[in-house]
């Protein structure tokens, strides 16, 4: 099968400031990778470099086997990004408007058919917030709102759903609750990428790792990232605190 991300060795610089140095690594179609690394390493840039949002200065990327400059991502990526669910969101818009969006990449210019509006209720149903789909997002809490964004993702029938830390400001249960759902989602077939600081929950969630510090240092299933030094190198280069998870 053709992967969903190819990188080859890839670098992006913000003016002379280096942010990813040659990374090269393949994500094959149902893997569920959990992207680590420091604050400030990189992941968000390589996200945005794997989808298109930013031009390498150096390296090829690939997306569903195509050159990602030419791939018009449309409906087979779902983004959440970072903080979605932290920012109160300043337009008025109501729950089912925010996951209808979703549907844009197929609607084209014309009105919503009979399966965009199945594909929205369908996508509310299974995130579980069919009862908020009148509230407006500015009224809903981190929890709720990252369900939306997860419904509205959905609602695009995507088959890459790329998230960057998308639990920051959602409380504990609603986490859980998150994480057993993009392990169903990925169950069914749906190629996870997810940035998220707890590494607990990577190397119980993901079943590959990629552990970055400007540079790739780790790349492979979950085992071998957790038999490595990948984790103490990564974040010894910055010098910051590993804070290990204890279930
Ligand atoms: P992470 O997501 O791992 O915290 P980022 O990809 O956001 O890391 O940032 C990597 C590096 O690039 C950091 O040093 C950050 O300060 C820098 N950086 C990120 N975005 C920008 C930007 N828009 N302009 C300049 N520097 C940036
Ligand atoms: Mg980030």
């Amino acid at each position: 099968m053709t992967p969903v991300v190819e990188l080859d060795s890839v670098s992006f610089a913000y003016g002379d400031s280096v942010a990813v140095r040659d990374v090269s690594l393949t994500i094959e179609a149902g893997d569920f990778l959990g992207l680590v690394g420091p604050n400030g390493s990189g992941k968000t840039t390589l996200l945005h470099l794997m989808l298109g949002l930013h031009t390498p200065d150096e390296g090829t990327i690939r997306l569903f086997g195509r050159p990602v400059e030419e791939f018009d991502a449309g409906g087979r990526v779902g983004y959440v990004s970072q903080q979605a669910t932290n920012r109160g969101g300043t337009m008025p818009v109501t729950v089912r408007e925010c996951v209808t969006m979703g549907r844009f990449a197929h609607v084209g210019h014309g009105r919503l058919t009979e399966a965009d509006r199945d594909a929205v209720a369908n996508a509310m149903e299974t995130v579980g917030i069919v009862n908020l789909a009148d509230r407006l997002m500015t009224e809903l809490s981190g929890g709720q709102k990252q369900r939306a964004y997860i419904a509205r993702a959905l609602a695009s029938e995507a088959d890459l759903l790329a998230l960057d830390e998308p639990t920051v400001g959602v409380d504990a249960e609603s986490r859980d609750a998150f994480y057993a759902l993009l392990d169903g989602l990925n169950d069914e077939g749906i190629t996870i990428v997810l940035i998220e600081h707890d590494i607990g929950v990577v190397t119980d969630r993901a079943d590959h790792v990629a552990c970055i510090n400007t540079e790739l240092f780790h790349h492979g299933d979950t085992e071998s990232f957790v038999e490595s030094d990948a984790l103490e190198d990564a974040y010894g280069a910055t010098g910051q605190v590993v804070h290990h998870h204890h279930p």
